[in-house]
């Protein structure tokens, strides 16, 4: 049996929470593949280096080395520890080339390569703390065990196919011999060995992606909150775990908001019908959730609720739009060509409205502008919108269901900007402002789920 087991920042944030997670993989049953994030805070930090620009090269290793340093001094002998730091300084060593050198920087790499540096040195730290606990582990960054991706700096994905083969040469071996690696998670390489992050959040998908190239029998998600819940726990207060859930819905939730699993780890899973635990770190006694394929109807009307913020309505007006196909591809076409994500659409006569990310809107705005100007009237932008998903078991086959959550959202005094219905028979997804979004989940939560 082999379990691929991934822990979040937080659950490697500390000298403690790497012990309790090193407690975890030591009690698990069969081999165990282990993919970590960087240290709750790390990639964070980083990413505003990049963006700041404020921070020397000496700074930053400086602050990687005391973070890391601090945690492995807690945990490891003496012995251990000396060998880690000295593995630990030769990578900050390479870090700090990286830093300095002027070329890489123009490589349209270097924020992914500089962004993933945090899950290369937890990685490391965990392979240590592991054997300090007794078992023979072996640290692998994703170049090294063979995760390849394809698509865009900062928003690559898996080329599945490919990361099969390799891990097949890389992780059998390893598992055969007994021991436990743990792969750096959150990127992969390209076609020319550069690093190509999987967007925020990417270890959960990065753990799906090995989970699914060795066949795994089972994938962990271990985090902070005792398992995929009604609501963020963050928002509503009494949220609760929902202990069954099935691809769909968890695929859809994760897509439009719950960010307790990254939007693409569904679907390797699904692919090979593994099984996808999500539980607790700071409480594995609890039961968390069970993801996969079949399971219970549910008489309640909604499961859970996800909001998805920083969003804007794209509205293009032109007269009687809707006899003229075309120009409805066309318009499609050029919000392709952006390269970016549709989170919902809706036409009328004389109009077509989509939601996209407020980062998005220049670059959609810049392509709708190369439309021939006499078919187009006006482009109307609202920015900073929320889109609010709506998960329950065949939610749009029950009459009046609808109903019954607008009427919660007037309650919330929110006025419903764009609906997206009938797409998914599990979700109903509709737009409000974002100063109303917290209100509404509330509201839908406190009146479905209690
Ligand atoms: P990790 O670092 O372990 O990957 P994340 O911060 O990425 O953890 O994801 C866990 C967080 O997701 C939780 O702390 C919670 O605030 C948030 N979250 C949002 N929606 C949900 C949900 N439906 N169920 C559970 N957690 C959720
Ligand atoms: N460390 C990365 C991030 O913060 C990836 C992850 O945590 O999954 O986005
Ligand atoms: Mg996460």
């Amino acid at each position: 049996m082999i379990t691929v087991k991934k822990f979040g920042g937080t659950s490697v944030g500390s000298a403690e929470a790497f012990r309790r997670s090193a407690d975890i993989i030591r009690s698990g049953e069969g081999n165990t593949v282990v993919v970590v994030s960087a240290m709750s805070g790390v990639t964070n930090y980083l990413i505003s280096f990049l963006e700041s620009g404020e921070s020397s090269a000496a700074e930053v290793i400086d602050t990687m080395r005391v973070k890391h340093k601090e945690a492995a001094e807690e945990v490891m002998s003496p012995g251990l520890l000396k060998e880690y730091l000295e593995v630990l300084d030769l990578r900050l060593l390479s870090l700090k080339e990286l830093l300095e050198d002027p070329d890489v920087r123009k490589d349209p790499y270097f924020n992914d390569n500089i962004s993933s540096q945090g899950e290369r040195l937890s990685a490391v730290t965990m392979a240590f703390v592991l054997r300090e606990a007794g078992l023979d582990s072996v640290p692998l960054c994703s170049e090294e065990a063979g995760i390849h991706a394809v698509g865009c700096p900062g928003a690559g994905f898996a080329d599945l196919d490919l990361t099969s083969r390799d891990l097949s040469y890389t992780l059998r071996p390893l598992l055969d011999n007994g021991k436990v690696p743990v792969i750096t998670g959150f990127y992969g390489r390209n076609g020319e060995g550069k690093p190509m992050t999987f967007g925020r959040g990417g270890s959960d998908y990065s753990a799906a992606v090995i989970a699914h190239a060795i066949d795994a029998d089972f994938l962990e998600i271990w985090t902070d909150v005792d398992g995929f819940m009604t609501a963020d726990p963050r928002i509503v207060d009494n949220a609760k775990t929902i202990e069954e859930m099935n691809f769909s819905e968890a695929a859809e939730l994760a897509y439009f908001g719950a960010k307790v699993l990254h939007p693409r780890t569904i679907e390797p899973a699904r692919r090979k019908h593994i099984p996808v635990r999500v539980k607790n770190s700071f409480n594995p006694q609890g039961k968390g959730t069970i993801i996969h394929h079949l399971r219970a109807p549910q008489d309640e009307l909604l499961r859970s609720v996800a909001l998805k913020t920083d969003l804007s309505i794209i509205t293009v007006n032109s007269s009687e739009i809707a006899y003229r196909p075309k120009m409805v591809g066309r318009i499609i076409d050029r919000i392709g060509d952006a390269n970016v994500i549709v989170y919902a659409i809706s036409t009328s006569l004389s109009t077509v409205a989509f939601l996209i990310h407020n980062n998005d809107v220049k670059e959609v705005l810049r392509n709708l502008n190369t439309l021939e100007g006499d078919d187009i009237e006006r482009i109307d932008v609202k920015s900073n919108m929320c889109l609010i998903c709506a998960v329950g078991d065949n939610l749009l086959d029950r009459c009046g269901a609808s109903a019954e959550i607008f009427g919660k959202v007037r309650e919330a005094n929110a006025n419903v900007e764009l609906i997206s219905e009938g797409a998914s028979t599990v979700s109903l997804n509709f737009v409000v402002s974002m100063d109303k979004a917290t209100p509404v989940v509330r509201a839908l939560h406190e009146g479905f789920i209690g």
